[in-house]
């Protein structure tokens, strides 16, 4: 039976660790039962190592931290490694009734499915995470757990959360309630992406790309994707797990990538430079637009609803002045996501057109690696001739520090248009 961690795709060193620690936390919750007050030893920048023996002392439910339970965690990884995918894996085998990950139990299913009433998941929709948010996430998150197990917050993307929000959160997690259990995630451990001293409180699980290969098999197995089909996702989608399944299985997603990795045979000129330019972020435009556009309207939907639209009571003025700053509430939150969106699509295109460069690198330099587009390896061939390993490196640098400008808040036209007269230039 595949239990809560079988969709972790090539991260068996992460896998044992969190099993680790899920048997760790079941033990406490076990002495907890016979003992009054159960409680975690607290990792601190001073090293979990040197609290032990003093909280063994005094506590018979607390555990050793060797044996690898702590109150917060940083799950880290490039896009696509599965770093929601593994903190969701680990909520669910803290809330298993048998502290393992069955799969099979209530705690596992109803964690994994999105409705266990102590498991908190937040994916912010917008650039970042707000302090308001963060500060009602971790009083909520310092409740006694329903189930009688943990309470466990999922933050997804901790990279955007504000500064603010950042010390909202460190307050939490220096003293955390004795049954919360945070698990963030994050690109990287650099300070750009986490606070060092939230950082210091957090034990670290690093994921690594996974491999085409285990990427290809999960995809065959889990969803019944063709070999041959899952094979070449897995290849062209360079590890990223969701966007390997959406190119095996969606026809659009496979047109847009088609689209981007014709752009370096388009540059012939100046002009067609630019037009590349517009069209990449036209394109990147439209499918932020409809990834979007339901649930806008959706959003709107229910709140002029709950707002009881054209009510004639006493009361309907004040109201209405309400309704109007909800609604101005809710149209900001919705432009934030739809800018995220924007930057999410335009930058998969990059990551395409990265490995397409990346191709002709590695056919310039002879090197023994397969390909990552193996349906433009004849063209990146014919790059690998005509650019050498020089001109072709230049261009792969073009692009990722197009990436680079974007993450750094440059304008992305501004930042596209600058590569693809790099691109075309050399
Ligand atoms: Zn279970």
């Amino acid at each position: 039976m595949p239990d809560v961690f079988a969709d972790l795709v090539g991260q068996d060193e992460a896998v044992a660790e969190l099993r680790r620690a899920a048997g760790a936390a079941a033990a406490v919750l076990r002495a907890g039962a016979a003992d009054r007050s159960p409680a975690l030893v607290t990792a601190g920048p001073a090293g979990a190592a040197e609290a032990a023996p003093e909280a063994c002392d005094t506590e018979p439910g607390a555990l050793d931290p060797s044996t690898g339970m702590t109150h917060a965690w940083i799950f880290t990884g490039p896009p696509g490694s599965g770093r929601s995918v593994a903190a969701r894996a680990f909520a669910a085998a803290l809330q298993c009734t048998y502290g393992t990950g069955c799969g099979e139990c209530p705690g596992c299913h109803t964690t994994m499915g999105g409705t266990n009433a102590d498991v908190r998941m937040v994916v912010p929709e917008g650039l970042s995470i707000g302090v308001g948010e963060m500060r009602a996430l971790v009083l909520r998150a310092a409740s006694t757990p329903s189930g009688g197990r943990w309470q466990v917050v999922v933050i997804e993307d901790a990279d955007r959360l504000t500064e603010a929000a950042g010390n909202a959160l460190l307050k939490a997690i220096e003293e955390p309630p004795p049954r919360t259990v945070f698990l963030l995630c994050a690109p990287s451990t650099h300070p750009d992406d986490i606070s060092v001293t939230i950082r210091s409180r957090c034990r670290v699980v690093p994921l690594r790309q996974p491999p085409a290969a285990a990427v290809a098999e999960v995809l065959v197995r889990r969803d019944g994707i063709a070999p041959d089909v899952a094979q070449w996702a897995a290849a062209a989608a360079q590890g990223h797990v969701g966007r390997a399944r959406r190119l095996a299985r969606d026809p659009e997603a496979r047109k847009r990538r088609e689209a981007v990795l014709a752009v370096p045979r388009r540059l012939t000129g100046v002009g067609a430079a630019f037009d590349a330019a517009s069209a990449l972020i036209e394109a990147a435009e439209a499918e932020a637009e409809a990834s979007v556009s339901e649930a806008d309207a959706t959003e709107r939907a229910a709140l002029e609803t709950a707002l009881g639209a054209g009510g004639t009571g006493r009361g309907a003025a004040g109201a209405m002045r309400g309704a109007a700053g909800q609604l101005k509430e809710l149209e900001k939150r919705q432009k934030s996501r739809a800018t995220r969106a924007q930057r999410d699509a335009l930058d998969r295109a990059l990551v395409d057109l990265a490995g397409f460069y990346r191709d002709a690198l590695t056919m310039a330099l002879r090197a023994p690696v397969d390909p990552v587009h193996t349906d433009t390896a004849a063209l990146a061939g014919a790059g690998a001739q005509k650019w050498d390993a020089e001109g072709s490196l230049r261009r792969l640098e073009a692009v990722l520090a197009c990436r680079a400008a974007i993450e750094a808040n440059v304008k992305p036209r501004i930042a596209v248009e600058a590569m693809m007269l790099a691109l075309w230039k050399g």
